[in-house]
This record gives C-alpha cells, sequence and structure tokens, in this order.
C-alpha cells in the first residue's frame, strides 16, 4: 500500500482536468483513469456473456465477473463471495431484502424500526412492505446530536420488532450511529438487521463478520466504480430463505411448464444478464483502493471540510449540520434559501447539492426546509475549499440585504 499523496490521488480522475469544483462526491465519486480503462477495455475488446457460454472468452470473463464477487466479499470481511449479490446499487439492495426477505414473512402488527435519519432508499421499501403485509414501520428518534439514538433503541422495541434498518453513515450530517451496538441489542431481541452502507462504504468499509451484521447494502458509483452496480452481502443462512423477485434465465436449474426448479443463492437472486461492464469496472475500482492508504485518504477529506467549516463559520447567519467531524459539510445561513445560494454557486463553477438530499425526516428533525451540502473526497484540495468560500462570499453579497 502506498502512503496517500493528494496531488497523485487526483492526477488520476480525469474530470477533474476540465475548469470547475468538485464538492459533490457523497452524490457520486469521480471515475479514477483505472476504471475508465477497465470499462473501455472490456467494451473494446471483450466478447461473450457470462455464465452461458463454452468459448475461452466467455469463460475468462465468467472467472473475472465470479473472481469480483470474491473481491467484494474481501473488502466487507464476509465469509465468501457467495454471501454477494450483485444488485444495480443500495436502493435495489434494500428494496430486495424489503420484498424477498421480509415480505414472505412480516404479519400484521410486526414491527420494521428504522432510524430518523435514513436515507428515502432506506425508508421507502420498508413502509412498502408494511403496506403490503400490514406491518408498522416504527421510528427511531434522533439524539441530541444528530445520530440515531441507539441508546433509546431499547424503548421503541417490542415483541413485535423484526427487523432494524441503519444507515452506517448519514448523507446528510455525516454522523455515524454506534452499529455494533444497535447490532447486539437488535440481535438480543431476534431481530434481523439491514445496514445501508451507500454513504459510509467509502470511508471505512464495515467488517461484516466482526459486527454481525445481516444484510449490508451498497453502491459502486459512491466507491469510484461505475454507476449501476452495487452488491446486496446477506449471511447465507438469510439469502437461503429469500424468494426471489426476478425470474427468468439463470436463477434456474430446471423449467418446465409446470414449473421451475431454482439455483444455488447468490445466482437464484439474479435472474437475467448481469450488469458485467459494471461488475468489472467496480473490481477495477477495489484492485486501484487496495492501494491507497483510505485512513489518510479520509483525514484528508476531512481536513477540508474542517477547514470549509471554520471559513464559513466567519460569514454571519452561518449554521452547521456536520457532526463527528465527517467529510460531509451541510449547511446553511439565516434568511438564505438554499435553492437561491446553490444556483448561484453553480454559476460560479461550484458543483454541491441543495435540498432536502432524499432524506426528508432527517431534514424535518433538524428544522429545517433543506440545506446545502458540500462533500469533500480525497482529490478535493485547499483551493477547492477557497473557491467555495469565495463563491459563498459573492453570493452573500447577492442574497443578504445589508
Ligand atoms: N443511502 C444513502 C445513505 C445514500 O447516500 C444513497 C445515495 N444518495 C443511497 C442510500 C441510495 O444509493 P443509490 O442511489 O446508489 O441506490
Amino acid at each position: 500500500m502506498n502512503a496517500f499523496s493528494p496531488a497523485h490521488f487526483r492526477a488520476q480522475f480525469p474530470a477533474l482536468a476540465d475548469a470547475g469544483v468538485y464538492l459533490d462526491s457523497a452524490a457520486t465519486a469521480l471515475k479514477p483513469q483505472a476504471v475508465i480503462d477497465a470499462t473501455h477495455q472490456f467494451y473494446s475488446l471483450s466478447a461473450g456473456n457470462v455464465h452461458r457460454s463454452q468459448y475461452a472468452e466467455a469463460q475468462r470473463l465468467t472467472a473475472r465477473y465470479e473472481a469480483a464477487r470474491d473481491q467484494v466479499a474481501q473488502l466487507l470481511n464476509a465469509e465468501s463471495g457467495k454471501n454477494i449479490v450483485w444488485t444495480r446499487g443500495t436502493t435495489e439492495a434494500i428494496n430486495m431484502v424489503a420484498q424477498c426477505y421480509a415480505r414472505p414473512r412480516l404479519q400484521p402488527g410486526d414491527e420494521i424500526i428504522v432510524s430518523e435519519a435514513e436515507h428515502h432508499a432506506n425508508l421507502v421499501p420498508w413502509l412498502m412492505v408494511a403496506e403490503q403485509t400490514g406491518a408498522r414501520v416504527v421510528k427511531l428518534p434522533l439524539g441530541a446530536d444528530w445520530v440515531a439514538d441507539i441508546a433509546r433503541l431499547p424503548d421503541v422495541i417490542t415483541p413485535r420488532s423484526r427487523i432494524l434498518a441503519l444507515g452506517q453513515m448519514s448523507n446528510v450530517t455525516g454522523g455515524c450511529p454506534d452499529l455494533a451496538r444497535a447490532i447486539e441489542i437488535a440481535h438480543a431481541n431476534d431481530m434481523v438487521v439491514m445496514v445501508d452502507g451507500a454513504q459510509g462504504v467509502v470511508h471505512f468499509p464495515a467488517d461484516v463478520q466482526q459486527l454481525d451484521i445481516d444484510f449490508y447494502a451498497f453502491s459502486g458509483h459512491k466507491l469510484y466504480g461505475p454507476t449501476g452496480i452495487g452488491a446486496l452481502y446477506g449471511k447465507a443462512e438469510l439469502l437461503e430463505q429469500m424468494t426471489p423477485w426476478l425470474g427468468g434465465g439463470k436463477m434456474i436449474t430446471e423449467v418446465s411448464f409446470d414449473g421451475f426448479q431454482t439455483q444455488a443463492v447468490p445466482y437464484r437472486l439474479e435472474a437475467g444478464t448481469p450488469n458485467v461492464a459494471g461488475v468489472i469496472g467496480l473490481s477495477a475500482a477495489l484492485e486501484w483502493l487496495a492501494d491507497i492508504d483510505l485512513q489518510q485518504a479520509e483525514s484528508w477529506s476531512r481536513g477540508l471540510a474542517t477547514l470549509a467549516e471554520e471559513a464559513l463559520k466567519k460569514r454571519p447567519g452561518f449554521r452547521s449540520f456536520r457532526v463527528q467531524d465527517s467529510s460531509l459539510l451541510a449547511f446553511d445561513f439565516a434568511g438564505v434559501h438554499h435553492s437561491d445560494m446553490v444556483t448561484l454557486l453553480a454559476g460560479y463553477g461550484i458543483a454541491l447539492r441543495a435540498g432536502q438530499h432524499c432524506a426528508q425526516p432527517l431534514l424535518a428533525a433538524l428544522g429545517v426546509p433543506g440545506t446545502l451540502r458540500v462533500s469533500f473526497a480525497p482529490y478535493n484540495t485547499q483551493s477547492d475549499v477557497e473557491a467555495l468560500v469565495a463563491a459563498v462570499d459573492r453570493a452573500l453579497a447577492l442574497l443578504v440585504d445589508e
């Protein structure tokens, strides 16, 4: 592993050669040349599908595709590649758990506990399955620190609680709940835990075995990989219990007009031609990441967020919603609408996000209609922070009456 060098890291992202300041990595990370090359090579040179044909290239692709499953297993310290199901991303993975695991099991009156900090991807699938089964979604509220209050979990759990849905890291505040404690409490109450790793995975990959996580979902595109590919980790005995939601090629062993027999997991949950290019791109991203000191990279990103927060704090009306020294900085200015500010900042070449960040209940709990959010990645620099602050000053000069 190489020591983290900000300049070397940044040089690998061709998108950064263009003018502009990219502060939206929590929405999606830029792609390093290694991922672009692997994807380009796949489409330029590869012929054939996976798991279908005997000719050499199809066999080679199948081996590469399956090896990527093992890479994901290694990233998460999963038991094996067989615990990894390919999905389009976090959203699909959580919906898959809701529909294939929870739906056949939930009874009217059962409870799904969802933290108030969740992204809609870890709330709406549970609301949907609750509507389908007569179960109830119950809120685990935020604590005073704006992080899901795990100390209150025992008060929220009842004998009807079945599932706990919890994010590893908030996409708004950057807050990380005490997953280990939450999982311990949930398991002591015979609950199954779904961890949304979409935001956390790039900062601190979770050790699913050490944490005893039941289901874990993440998206490749937030981990420098392609869009349209992600993964669901599940404990073997839980994946075994899942009823496939998509039927078609490669998820079966035998089919007749009388019925069908399904494959073993994970293949049973992956009907149809998969996103081979996505898997190969994600594999390249993981290979590339293996050479980077992620802890040093993370402290670089956090340092930039601190720098930005310190500078913006000096502007009147600034409020920060950042917790735990995260590399995400959500903020607003009293009396300034986030939409006005983000429009001006976009005009000044700053890419950031504003609004409710697909987390309306969290924003309601924070008591704001929306925020601005800058999210720093290791390819950002101090000059990005300076450009942000200068752009904010220009916008404030227009938006705030003296
Ligand atoms: N959860 C969190 C915390 C997220 O930040 C996101 C992406 N914004 C998602 C879930 C959904 O990820 P995707 O859109 O890649 O499925």
